[in-house]
């Protein structure tokens, strides 16, 4: 299988949004550090409303001209070193304020559909332009904040006219339906690649924009508990790097859905989730041996445990018949 190794490069969305060098600098660091020992490239999905938001502040605020620089340095050297830099859209970076010190974050408009038609396709265009302004015209792969990619009318103009033509936001069974947040691919093609034109869920083989999913695989009830557990009560190496808090996302029921019945998990670098990595590529690739393994992750989230986690499965990978590539060189390739 190709296998890509996907990050939201990205703070946090909740009160205290945390800071760039533990969310974001630091454990991207080392994730690199077990990359490199394989020579394996990742792909950052870089949270460009974030950037668009250091960049307008920069002038005034001096904290915020040295986030901008960190970002921009890390940046230049990820794209310098083969990893992929693309377009991760979280919009209410549009309605958060800094006031010298500290971040007023409000995520009432969290998904993107907030906003009108002709405000999505300036948000794409300055959000797009935040990348390139750093890395140059190589961005055209896409991944909806909080996965809320739906309805996808609204946003395909504009993304077909900045030529982001790739998108990797779709997971088997995902469903989510709460204040902030809404998707269903419960429909979604159970295929690794695909081809669409309306709505990211249903196959046409004549569409402008390919689906790459991520991948999912199938864990008790168990597994979420545990994963909770290491969720709350961390230490030492199930301890996060990132130092901010979320703001809510999946709603009660669906938490208590994973908790009681047998469910997809996505396959992720996060955490508790990486000691699903190797049997997931295990089960997906008997599914289809040359079809897309991707691996979703985020820095902020990673741990020491996850990283050896990673290692282990960098290791296995390499001495099978699998390849870890990026969209770009995967795009190149074909
Ligand atoms: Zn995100």
């Amino acid at each position: 299988m190709q296998i890509f190794l996907t990050l939201d490069y990205e703070l946090f969305s909740g009160d205290n949004p945390g800071t760039v060098e533990n969310s974001i600098i630091l454990p991207t660091e080392k994730l690199l550090e077990v990359g490199d020992k394989y020579d394996a490239k990742f792909v950052f999905f870089v949270d460009s409303g974030y950037l668009d938001r250091l960049s307008f502040y920069k002038k005034r605020y001096e904290k915020l001209a040295k986030d901008y620089e960190k970002i921009v340095n890390q940046l230049r050297f990820l794209d310098a070193n083969g990893h992929d830099i693309q377009l991760h859209i979280h919009p209410h970076w549009e309605d958060c304020t800094f006031d010298g010190e500290k971040w007023s974050m409000d995520t009432k408009r969290f998904r993107i559909h907030s906003f009108e038609e002709d405000e999505i396709e300036d948000i794409v265009c300055r959000y797009k332009k935040a990348l390139t302004d750093i890395v140059g015209d190589k961005v055209f792969a896409y991944r909806a904040g909080g996965w809320c990619l739906q309805p996808f009318d609204k946003l395909k103009k504009s993304l077909k006219k900045h030529n982001i033509w790739l998108d990797s936001t779709v997971y088997e069974d995902g469903l989510n339906s709460s204040d902030t947040h809404y998707y269903d691919f419960r429909n979604a093609p159970k295929k690794s690649l695909w081809k669409f034109e309306k709505d990211p869920v249903v196959e046409d083989i004549n569409g402008f924009f390919t689906e790459i999913p991520i991948s999912t695989y199938p864990v008790s009830p168990l597994f979420f508990w545990k994963f909770a557990y290491h969720k709350k009560f961390a230490k030492n190496d199930h301890k996060v790097y990132g130092d901010g808090v979320t703001a809510g996302g999946s709603s009660n029921s669906l938490i208590l859905k994973m908790l009681t019945r047998y469910s997809k998990s996505l396959v992720s670098l996060d955490g508790y989730r990486a000691s699903l990595l190797k049997n997931a590529l295990k089960e997906n690739s008997k599914k289809e041996l040359e079809g897309n393994f991707v691996v979703i992750g985020h820095p902020k989230a990673v741990t020491p445990y996850s990283l050896k986690e990673l290692d282990n499965f960098l290791d296995f990978s390499i001495h099978s018949e699998h390849k870890v590539t990026t969209f770009a060189r995967f795009t190149a390739d074909k």
